[in-house]
């Protein structure tokens, strides 16, 4: 299959049913190549119509796919396990070219992503139930799982392989059919990604996927559909709440992976050299386009001079340009746009009272490119420590004790993920109780695991991928009493 790369580029068009074809209404959009922003390839348009047909082929399937062994269920995952690792490097130039981060991060992500389908073929045969004897007696309590029904899972463009396989292989892993709706952004990575799973012997009509450049339609239009019965999201808070609301009409189960603004805190016990460390981890991971990138640096005012001159020195020696390039640490953003809201927020930090210690400076065209800056002495209620970077910047502000830093830290509407240096181990318990995010990386920049649950609180969302939580989302329990006397 060296082809793979071809065939993504070659617009295969939606695979509905088993089968690859055209969209309803044969249009087609680009994709585009945000290092120059030529175009990549085109993709097909789907329609509402296209969509409908996607999912009727999810219900079709969708009982005799409940029925299958779980064993053969978790084969199948593993060979596209298998499948995708095999083809690690094409994967990695697919992610790399439509979405722009560096082959060595691609390469990342495809380990991880995989990792995600090997994770949930293992666990397709460890769902199961219990028995008890009712408390007063007379009856007996079973417990059963069973797949949730047909899903429609939404992915966003940030890690185009890996946000997929962490909803389709829990879903596989269930007995859950479901169509697929890539980020149109970056369409091209699920479209190889399917036929990966095809050939690893998936029936027909249990993954469809349906590209588009209209997600708001397609969604609304199946979410209205009771056939429907989950709902798994990962992209911003703003579309998160729309879904939400959507869901209400068919009261669809629902997962949604929304928006961060992680706080990186470093006490005055840290080891500063391995804080910087993993700030470079926790920041720049995917050029600071993901959701758990570290958005505000809290630091003890007794490190933060030294810390913010280490962090700088690292971020100024990054290189940046295309991501397919020898020697290349930072790719470009996504869109200009991008480029233009990050600009924006280190202007009016500068212009708060912040002081730019390295980038801070649009480079000139082509591609969407913004330089690794950090800023420090940022004043608590700039607007930078508010909202979403979603790229390689590093604000700096103070503190001068636990209590302080706590509060900054939960002052977010966010509560995906929390950060901290420390190596006072009653401090380490104190913050994971009361810092209110669903995840806590302790002297670590890196949480990401498949084999741990990932998920956030507040409007980060709800709901867990990853781990033995990541597999429920795609069950409902039911309940069978049993009389005995
Ligand atoms: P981001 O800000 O990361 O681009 P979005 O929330 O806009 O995040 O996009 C995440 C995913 O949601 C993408 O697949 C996108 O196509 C899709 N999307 C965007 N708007 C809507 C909508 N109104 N309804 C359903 N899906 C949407």
């Amino acid at each position: 299959m060296s082809d793979l790369l071809e065939f993504a580029q070659s617009d295969p068009g939606l695979l509905i049913g088993g089968e690859w074809r055209e969209a309803h209404a044969g249009g087609r959009f680009a994709v585009l190549d945000p290092a120059d922003g030529t175009e990549l390839a085109k993709a097909a348009d789907g329609s509402v119509h296209d969509a409908v047909d996607a999912l009727d082929a999810a219900v079709a399937a969708q009982a005799a796919w409940a029925e299958t062994a779980p064993r053969e269920r978790g084969e199948i995952l593993r060979a596209g396990y298998a499948g995708v690792t095999a083809h690690a490097d094409e994967f990695a130039r697919l992610i790399s070219l439509e979405m722009g981060k560096t082959l060595a991060e691609a390469k990342g992500e495809v380990g991880y992503g995989a990792e995600f389908l090997r994770w949930f073929s293992e666990e397709a045969v460890r769902v199961h139930g219990r028995w008890m004897h009712a408390p007063a007696g007379g009856s007996r309590l079973l417990t059963m799982k069973k797949p949730v029904g047909p899903c429609l899972l939404i992915t966003p463009w940030n890690f185009p392989l890996a946000m997929a396989t962490r909803k389709i292989g829990p879903a596989i892993a269930a007995g859950c059919t479901m169509v697929v709706k890539p980020a149109e952004l970056t369409p091209l990575t699920t479209l190889a990604l399917a036929r990966v799973l095809t050939e690893a012997g998936l029936p027909p009509g249990v993954l469809n996927v349906v590209t588009t450049s209209d997600s708001a339609a397609l969604s609304k239009e199946l979410m209205a559909d009771d056939r429907l019965r989950k709902v798994s999201f990962t992209g911003s808070t703003e579309v998160g709440k729309i879904l939400v609301r959507q869901s209400a009409g068919e009261l669809q189960r629902l997962s949604m992976e929304l928006g961060g603004n992680a706080p990186f805190l470093v006490f005055e016990d840290a080891d500063v050299a391995a804080a910087v460390d993993g700030a470079m981890l926790a920041k720049m991971r995917n050029m600071g386009e993901a959701c758990t990138s570290a958005n505000r640096f809290l630091v003890h005012e007794s490190v933060a001079e030294e810390f913010g001159a280490r962090l700088a020195e690292r971020m100024a020696a990054l290189r940046t340009g295309r991501g397919q390039d020898d020697g290349v640490d930072v790719g470009p953003l996504i869109n200009p746009d991008a480029v233009e809201s990050i600009d924006q927020l280190v202007t009016d930090a500068v212009h708060d009272g912040a002081t730019l210690l390295t980038g801070g400076k649009v480079p000139d065209g082509p591609g969407y490119f913004y330089p690794p800056t950090v800023l420090s002495g940022v004043p608590e209620d700039s607007q930078i420590n508010g909202v979403e970077i979603f790229g390689p910047v590093a604000p700096i502000s103070t503190f001068a004790d636990e209590d302080e830093a706590v509060r900054r830290a939960n002052g977010t509407e966010y509560g995906l993920v929390a950060y901290a240096y420390t190596r006072d181990l009653a401090r380490t318990i104190r913050l994971a109780e009361r810092l209110e995010f669903g995840m806590l990386g302790l002297n670590t920049g890196l949480v990401s695991n498949p084999a741990a649950p990932f998920g956030g609180v507040k409007s980060s969302g709800f709901g867990r991928e990853g781990g033995f939580e990541g597999i429920e989302e795609y069950l409902s329990t039911t309940y069978v009493g049993i009389g005995v006397s």
